[in-house]
Order: C-alpha cells, then sequence, then structure tokens
C-alpha cells in the first residue's frame, strides 16, 4: 500500500492512475478503523481500479474539545488493516497540510444541518462538509463510500455533492454491528465493560420502536417505549430519538413506514453513541 501525508504527492501519484483511465474509490474516515469501515473499502475495490482510504481526524468537525482530544487515534494499526484488505492507497494528512492559510469558511445547509445531530453539535455538519470537500478536491474520486451509521451525514454529502458539481457518485454502505447489535464505531473503544454492555440500549430501543409501529402503535406510544427503556439502563443517557423522513430528514409523527427512518443519540458514560434504522430496508 502507498502511504501519503503529502497533498502534492499524492496527487502526483494519482493523476498517473488517472492518465490510464482508471477509476478511483474513495472512502473518508477518521481512523481507529474497524469492520464497519472494512466493509465499505470492500464495496470501493469492488466496483473501482484503485481504494484509496483517507484517515483524517478533522477538528472543525468537533464541537467538544475533549472529545477530539479523546478521539482514538491508532495510524499503525489502521495501516495493518488496510493492509491486510488490499487497500492500494492511504492518504493520512496532517492538520496543517489539510488546514493551512484556512480562511474559516464554513457551510450552512438550511434546515437539514440545524435538527438532530445538527441541533446537538452546532457546527458538526459544517466541519464534515468542509473536510469531504477538500478531499473530492484533492483526490478527484469517480466514487466515494460512506456508512449509513452517520445517516444525516450522508444527506448532507449528497446536498453539497449536488450544489458544488462534484463530478462523481455516492455510496451509502449498510451499518456493520457487533453480535449484540451495537453499530461498530471508533468511539465505542472509549466504553468500559459495563458501559459496552450497556451500550445495546441504542439498538434495543430502535428495535422497540420499529416492532411497535410495524404493529401499528402510535409514534407517541412507540417513542415512550424505547425511551424508558434507554433512561432504565445504567449509563445511559438518551439525548433524542427521532422518527423522520428517509429522505429530507424532516422530523414527522405521521410519516409512513415506507418512508420512515428512527435516529437515536445518546450518551453511555462519557462517550456519546449514534444508531438509526430505516423501518422498511
Ligand atoms: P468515521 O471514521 O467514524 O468518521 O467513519 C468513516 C466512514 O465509515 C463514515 O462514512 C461512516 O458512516 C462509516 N462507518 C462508521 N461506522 C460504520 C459502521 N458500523 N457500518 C458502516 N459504516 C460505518
Amino acid at each position: 500500500m502507498k502511504i501519503f501525508k503529502e497533498i502534492a504527492l499524492l496527487r502526483a501519484f494519482l493523476g498517473e492512475k488517472k492518465k490510464f483511465g482508471l477509476s478511483l474509490g474513495l472512502v473518508p474516515t477518521m481512523g481507529a478503523l474497524h469492520r464497519g469501515h472494512l466493509a465499505l473499502i470492500q464495496a470501493a475495490q469492488q466496483a473501482n481500479e484503485v481504494t484509496i482510504c483517507s484517515v483524517f481526524v478533522n477538528p472543525t468537525q468537533f464541537n467538544n474539545a475533549t472529545d477530539l482530544e479523546k478521539y482514538p487515534r491508532n495510524l499503525d494499526g489502521d495501516i495493518q488493516l488496510l493492509e491486510s484488505a488490499g487497500c492500494d492507497v492511504l492518504f493520512a494528512p496532517d492538520t496543517k497540510e489539510m488546514y493551512e492559510n484556512a480562511s474559516g469558511l464554513t457551510f450552512d445547509f438550511g434546515q437539514l444541518d440545524k435538527i438532530l445531530e445538527g441541533k446537538f453539535r452546532p457546527g458538526h455538519f459544517s466541519g464534515v462538509a468542509l473536510a469531504v470537500s477538500k478531499l473530492f478536491n484533492i483526490v478527484e474520486p469517480s466514487r466515494a463510500y460512506f456508512g449509513q451509521k452517520d445517516y444525516q451525514q450522508f444527506q448532507i454529502i449528497q446536498v453539497l455533492t449536488q450544489e458544488l458539481k462534484f463530478n462523481l457518485q455516492l455510496h451509502s454502505h449498510p451499518i456493520i454491528r457487533e453480535a449484540d447489535g451495537l453499530a461498530m464505531s471508533s468511539r465505542n473503544q472509549r466504553l468500559d465493560n459495563k458501559e459496552r454492555t450497556n451500550a445495546t440500549a441504542l439498538y434495543r430501543a430502535l428495535m422497540i420502536a420499529r416492532n411497535a409501529l410495524h404493529e401499528n402503535a402510535s409514534w407517541a406510544d412507540a417513542r415512550q417505549a424505547a425511551w424508558k427503556m434507554m433512561e432504565e439502563t445504567p449509563d445511559v443517557k438518551p439525548e433524542y430519538f427521532e422518527l423522520a423522513h428517509r429522505e429530507n430528514l424532516l422530523v414527522q409523527e405521521n410519516v409512513s413506514n415506507d418512508d420512515a427512518v428512527l435516529l437515536v443519540a445518546a450518551h453511555v458514560g462519557k462517550i456519546r453513541l449514534i444508531d438509526n434504522q430505516l423501518l422498511k430496508e
């Protein structure tokens, strides 16, 4: 695997590949890689001649300084995982490389970045959009791969791609879960054993509400049952639990099962986790 820390060297290398008409698949990550990330790498490998994984803990998307400081970092482990997965290129720039001469550019997505995650993490999606735009401009991939785990992030990136006319295809990959349902996340590493067990409450809440809605319960009742279970689980403090339209993410009570996604965020101990579930896959 080729490893690049500098934009200019990566561009020169990929420029050669493009000359031969090779397709490029980009998988942007913040590292501390797990099987969820590897599933995206695999999807990229299946459809592209060259797969590029980026590992960059993007400071502008963190609205909490402690979260940024404590975010798991393990570049050596990531390199090993990517090597054994057969990834072609790793781009691992430092903050200076990505943000030299930063102007403080921000993005405003109207309603979409003010709701759900945006409400609790102001500025988060602006930072995501900035880092993703930089990566799209640097790599100019044929296709880019993201996880459904970050459901709202994918909607934001879709809008960004349309609005800025990035010439690439976006792909969303289903959530990869642990055997007990917990969505894989780099942040799970920071849970202690007890918190790790209790963290399944997010997935269980999604299942409680989904099953209730499938049995024609009202959203108010489904939500209350899920919320109560989370509140009664030690270490777990739910932040939001919403039913939204799967495309525009507008929170709605009367959305049909075919069009709806359930989204949850909760603190488990000191760690904030998110998860979601389409009512109909
Ligand atoms: P992150 O490193 O957490 O920023 O994630 C990088 C990419 O991997 C994002 O597009 C995430 O949505 C995706 N991802 C993270 N966890 C999972 C998972 N459990 N299943 C599928 N995709 C994931």
